[in-house]
């Protein structure tokens, strides 16, 4: 249990008496309010602002089990503590200048984290990876603003002609670093996101058999956060540590039963949202009548794969048979071949480009202002005015702030604390 807040200590020492030294784990027994032990374990004093917080921050380890804690909890909302919102420990740190946004949110997505190296990612965001790369570009943005706004009270004649240049010099470096943030970032959000493929087949068509080959020695995640928006979700496997979170449409026939209604309407919405592929697996006899029904009912544009499995009865070649939409692979879930080629296919859609090390975690919020900067810088380097292109250029550094925090409005924040787990 962690107590945070300017009468953090006050509060533990009614329940483990004198404080132990900073950052020392020492033992203490957890005193209820009739005097009696709650609980012993060890007591972790962190005085601010250095601690998580950066306010006086107190942990209690006990035993754990819910009626112990729930004992403790209550006997600290009795000394006058109350309990944490959401996020409210992060939320904090972020608002006494401990981390800055990119950062706090990455402690979410490292909690979330489906995949090791989505896991990898989050903790190099939360390392002030994403929040160096943005002030790698801010900071010579600022230089570039300055000179900028100190040119406007001059008519243009009296600008230096190498002012000017060193200006677009600058402009042009600042896009292209922008581009490179941008592109790194997608590659983020993929790790962070993942790919949610629809699979179509009837039964026995091997389609367990080609999820456990796909997943290879990485285990199959059965997701087990079942009421969330995600319920849909069959499977998430990792590819490469990106997510593929499986749909299944076994499920999807009409029915007349009410409840299943629901479900599957769900499910539906669910394809038309967040589906960014889909397998139509069929066996090396044929496709069948009602995959074809099914297929008029997904999006449109959604990029269709063929997967013909069990080729090893037939001896058919393995691999992709054709670049078009939908692209044709034949697979033998069997014996494997053929696998390769479908496993590339996925990563191919899900946008995965190998890059190794430097890969930070990035979200939708991130990716919309880098696009949102790269728009005002590329809008200042084809202004005319300077009145013009410094006002893009103060846009383009408002943008990126949102990114790390430093301008944001305060609904942005609960939106952004709201996510987290209770007492994180
Ligand atoms: P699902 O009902 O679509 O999930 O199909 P399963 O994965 O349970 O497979 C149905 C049957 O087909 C099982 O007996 C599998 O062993 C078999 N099977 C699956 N893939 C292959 C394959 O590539 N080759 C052969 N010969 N049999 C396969």
């Amino acid at each position: 249990m962690r107590v945070s807040g300017p009468r953090a200590q006050e509060i533990a020492q009614a329940i483990v008496g004198p404080m132990p030294a900073p950052r020392a784990a020492t033992h203490a027994r957890f005193l209820g309010g009739d005097a009696g032990v709650i609980d012993e374990g060890l007591v972790l004093f962190f005085p601010g602002p250095r601690s998580y917080t950066g306010e006086d921050v107190v942990e209690l380890q006990g035993h754990g089990g819910p009626v112990v804690m729930l004992e403790l909890l209550r006997r600290c909302v009795a000394l006058g503590a109350r309990i944490a919102e959401p996020g409210e420990f992060t939320q904090r740190a972020f608002l006494n200048d401990r981390i800055d946004l990119a950062q706090a949110e990455s402690v979410a997505d490292l909690i979330d984290a489906a995949s090791a190296e989505a896991a990898r990612s989050a903790v190099r965001s939360l390392g002030g990876e994403l929040s160096r790369r943005v002030h790698a570009i801010v900071d010579p943005l600022i230089e570039l603003r300055a000179h900028v706004e100190a040119c406007i009270d001059f008519p243009e004649e009296e600008i230096d002609p190498a002012d000017r240049r060193w200006q677009d010099e600058r402009i042009e470096g600042l896009v292209t670093q922008m581009q490179d943030l941008l592109d790194d970032a997608r590659q983020g959000a993929v790790l962070r996101e993942g790919l949610t493929v629809v699979l179509v087949g009837r039964p026995n068509v091997g389609k367990s058999s080609l999820l456990n080959r796909l997943a290879g020695e990485e285990v199959a995640i059965v997701t087990s956060v079942a009421g969330t928006t995600r319920d849909y979700v069959r499977a998430t496997l990792s590819l490469e540590g990106v997510p593929i979170h499986l749909i299944d449409t076994a499920g999807l026939r009409e029915t007349t039963d009410e409840v299943e209604r629901v479900g599957i309407d769900r499910t539906w919405r669910a394809i038309q949202e967040h589906a960014g592929a889909a397998l139509f697996i069929e066996d090396a006899f044929g496709p069948a009548d009602e995959d074809a029904q099914l297929r008029g009912r997904l999006p449109a544009a959604l990029p269709i794969a063929r997967v013909v499995n069990k080729i090893d009865l037939v001896g058919n070649e393995p691999g992709r048979r054709s670049s078009d939409s939908p692209v044709e692979i034949h697979v033998s879930a069997k014996t494997g071949s053929g696998i390769d080629d479908l496993r590339a296919w996925l990563l191919e859609i899900a946008g995965w480009k190998p890059r190794g090390e430097g890969l930070f975690i990035a979200r939708e919020r991130h990716l919309r202002a880098m696009r949102g900067a790269l728009d005002a810088l590329g809008s200042a380097r084809r202004a005319q005015a300077i009145e013009i292109k410094a006002e893009d250029l103060r846009l383009a550094q408002a943008t990126l702030g949102t990114i790390t925090g430093e301008v944001s409005a305060d609904q942005l924040l609960g939106e952004i604390f709201g996510r987290f787990c209770i007492g994180k």
